[in-house]
């Protein structure tokens, strides 16, 4: 994967300006899979445990690698992942249907067995959410702001349970929910707007936080109060140029600028002399 070189970005907000709009919102929206925790690792290791035992288990000698997640798998719809990965070995599966068993030698069957493995990994070991993450969750919950889970992934209950976090949400709007309510999927704000609206919430009122192009997008279109980018890779102008008001490398960042910004808590002493306390 190549990144692009952040340009300097004239139009954004400093961190301190981004601390303390958010601090006049309502509501904090974020992403799951990249924002909250490192799910990306979880899917390449479900993966690697998929082909590596469907490789074996056909003789077939050259091993499955990281290189073939970034050339065949990465990005893509699961089950043209899998019918790209089978093709790079000369293997050429039924396409089944999407309700297929996961024990199915078929291209769907071997893409549902890949969801299994996913939930069998989170399960065995867990996930630790980004420490940044949680520090900014504590920070903004701490302000008095209103928190929701809003990812596309059918699977944000389990890595929520899986990250020791999901009683932190009350609010998970996800790939189940959006489908069974028929809510259209990011890049529409569709979902984001849905999550606020259920935490009494206009997008006005709403900060959406997110690391995916996609995502972002959905923020802009929506007319949130702050789009904030979290740039685990993608780079900084990509999430700038989608739209994002203020990007950054991990949300610890802001932090910081949120206590520094946030009113100073009342004290039931009486003030004393300011020449004091002002350092
Ligand atoms: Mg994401």
């Amino acid at each position: 994967m190549t990144q692009p070189i952040d340009a300097p970005a004239n139009d954004t907000l400093s961190l301190p300006e981004a601390a303390s709009r958010l601090l006049g919102l309502r509501a904090v929206l974020f992403d799951l899979d990249g924002v909250i925790t490192p799910t990306a690792e979880i899917h390449m290791h479900a993966w690697a445990k998929l082909f590596s035992a469907e490789l074996a288990a056909r003789g077939i000698t050259e091993p499955y690698t990281d290189a073939d997640y970034f050339q065949y798998i990465d990005g893509k719809p699961r089950y043209d992942g899998v019918r790209a990965m089978l093709a790079s070995r000369g293997i050429v599966l039924p396409e089944g249907s999407p309700s297929d068993a996961p024990e199915l030698e078929t291209v769907c069957g071997l893409g549902n067995r890949k969801n299994s493995v996913f939930t069998a990994v989170l399960e065995e070991d867990g996930i630790a959410p980004y420490p940044g993450s949680v520090a900014f969750l504590d920070a903004v919950e701490r302000a008095g702001l209103q928190v929701a889970v809003v990812s596309s992934s059918k699977n944000a209950e389990v890595v929520l349970r899986a990250a020791g976090l999901r009683d932190r949400f009350g609010v998970v709007m996800d790939g189940v929910v959006a489908a069974h309510e028929g809510i259209a999927g990011k890049p529409a704000p569709d979902t984001y707007v849905e999550a606020g609206r259920l935490l009494g919430c206009s997008p006005a009122e709403c900060v959406v936080v997110e690391d995916a192009h996609s995502g972002v997008q959905a923020g802009r279109s929506g007319d949130f109060g702050l789009v904030l980018g979290v740039d685990r890779g993608i780079g900084h102008q990509a999430l700038i140029d989608a739209g994002a008001d203020v990007v950054v490398d991990d949300l610890e960042e802001l932090v910081a600028p949120l206590i520094e910004a946030s009113p100073a808590p009342q004290t039931p002493t009486a003030p004393h002399d300011s020449s004091e306390d002002q350092a």
